[in-house]
């Protein structure tokens, strides 16, 4: 057979040659009879050469096998970015914390609904007969890596009160929401820190591009959610960098009758500041920054912080708290804080005064506290004119020690003073804690109240509690007695007695 194949090789080259033109040779023809021969041997090579055969034929199949994953790869990319779409909510974002509580909540509500027992209007789905509709209905994701978000709430009366909460961990997590599955992947970049060391996170959702208007219903029920832990209570924002982050969970409203201050200096604020909240567009039409400072002075233990909260309760406002000496609070950070705080919220800066306690002396900048200057701190609390309301609270147990520049008209408006317990100050504790007139209790315990309560006034005036000659007492004190007392007034009263007459 090699003979007659190079026979035919030879047939054809004789048959090109009778078509050259005279001179012309036939190169081309003997480079393809080279070619054919060296494509022979190598057919040969291979059916001869198993091994060599199973070679050529991994390495076909790997190549093949990389050109179908690319393939695969870009088919992914093309499906993800065509059937799925991906919500990014960043760290910063109020909608972090409320989606992470939220989901917490979600999934525990799920569970429960699967485990909840049979009924009209929660019917059993066959797996077999409807296995989608049974997997909607049935299935839990189970999240398996968890982190935990303790919240340590300090109550008024001094105990102290630790909650957990479970919340989904770092990584990939599945969940259903409504008929949608939803992918959460929950990242962490460890390189990339805030100057307080917190590491970035950031959370993404994502789900078929059918389901996206998933996201809004899902971001307006985690809101939801949010308001809903926070309705009847008040949320305290510290600053963090340049944001107000709510500090621990929301607290309880304190009553505002619960806070006895002197008569009338309660109502006095309260109208205060509700005819100012009643009057944005007279400050707007005659261009005057919409803002109000109050500061509320008197020794510790009179009741002033726990007034403004009382009082932002009452208002159905939150309290944000500025903390002077935190670190890597500049001017700057503090002013672009007070320009942007969250609604309907009172800034509150406490004990005013031993924020430049430290000061040595006076420099061209004015008084230095940690970072903040004094100036800089003015310019913040007049910060840039606008329309927003801006409600300014300041306390101090040394009003002579503030700057004057600091309790001019326009950044104090109203300077009350919350001074030691007075003669109506301690009747009204008393019947508040013991049941006076205004209680439902018999007319009898009225009476024998309101006789040691005469006898405690008296033993307080003899003091020179009241007017000044004596060493008076504070509300905290007054509190504290009657709390340690709390069954028996006798008791209390029999105990102020002593102290005042040991101490005169
Ligand atoms: P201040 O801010 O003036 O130092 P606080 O408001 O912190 O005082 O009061 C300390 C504690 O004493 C709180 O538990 C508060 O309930 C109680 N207290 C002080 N003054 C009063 C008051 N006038 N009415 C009711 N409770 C008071």
């Amino acid at each position: 057979p090699a003979d007659a194949a190079s026979n035919t090789e030879q047939v054809i080259s004789s048959h090109l040659d009778e078509h050259l033109a005279p001179g012309e040779s036939n190169g081309a023809v003997t480079q393809r009879t080279v070619t054919s021969d060296r494509l022979k041997t190598w057919r040969d090579q291979l059916s001869d050469n198993h091994i060599l055969a199973a070679g050529v034929g991994v390495v076909g199949l790997t190549a093949g096998l990389a050109v179908g994953r690319k393939a695969l790869i870009s088919l992914a990319q093309t499906t993800k970015q065509h059937f799925l779409v991906t919500l990014e909510i960043p760290i910063r974002d109020q909608s972090y914390s409320w989606f992470l509580q939220w989901i917490h909540q979600h999934r525990r509500n799920l569970a429960q609904a699967n485990l909840a027992p049979v009924t009209a209007e929660n019917p059993q789905v066959s797996p077999f007969l409807s296995p989608i509709k049974y997997l909607f209905t049935r299935y839990t994701p189970r999240v398996h890596h968890l982190s935990v978000a303790t919240t340590i709430n300090k109550h008024d009366n001094g105990s102290i009160s630790t909650s957990f909460s479970l919340l989904p961990g770092i990584g990939n997590h599945i969940f259903r929401y409504k008929n949608a599955f939803i992918k959460m992947e929950r990242t962490r970049e460890l390189k990339n820190l805030d100057p307080s060391g917190i590491p970035w996170e950031t959370v993404s959702l994502t789900t078929l591009y059918s389901h996206r208007h998933i996201f809004n219903e899902l971001l307006s029920a985690a809101q939801a959610h949010a308001l809903k832990t926070q309705e009847g209570k008040t949320v305290i924002y510290t600053s963090w960098i340049t944001e107000w982050k709510a500090f621990g969970q929301p607290q309880a409203k304190r009553p505002l009758s619960s806070v006895v201050l002197d008569r009338n200096v309660k109502e006095n604020i309260v109208n205060d500041i509700n005819d100012f909240l009643a009057s944005g567009k007279w400050y707007q039409d005659r261009g005057i920054p919409y803002r109000r400072g109050y500061l509320l002075y008197g020794p510790p233990g009179s009741g002033k912080s726990s007034f403004i909260k009382a009082l932002a309760g009452e208002l159905n406002y939150d309290i944000c708290l500025i903390n002077l000496s935190e670190r890597g609070l500049t001017d700057d950070r503090l002013n672009h804080l007070l320009i942007n705080l969250p609604a309907r919220s009172i800034a509150l800066l406490e004990d005013a005064d031993a924020a430049f306690a430290n000061r040595k002396q006076k420099n061209e900048e004015g008084y230095t506290s940690a970072n903040v200057t004094f100036s800089g701190l003015l310019n913040a609390l007049d910060g840039v004119a606008s329309s927003e309301e801006r409600i300014l609270f300041l306390t101090t147990n040394h009003k002579e020690r503030l700057d004057d520049a600091l309790i001019r008209p326009g950044r104090v408006d109203m300077a009350v003073e919350i001074g030691l317990a007075t003669e109506w100050q301690v009747r009204k504790m008393f019947e508040r804690f013991y049941g006076g007139e205004e209680s439902e209790l018999e007319p009898e315990w009225q009476a024998r109240v309101k006789a040691w309560c005469d006898e405690l006034v008296q033993a307080l005036k003899n003091a020179g509690a009241f007017d000044g000659t004596g060493k008076g007492i504070s509300t905290a004190e007054l509190q504290g007695l009657f709390v340690y007392h709390k069954r028996s007034p006798k008791d209390a009263v029999a105990v102020a007695k002593a102290i005042t007459q040991s101490s005169s």
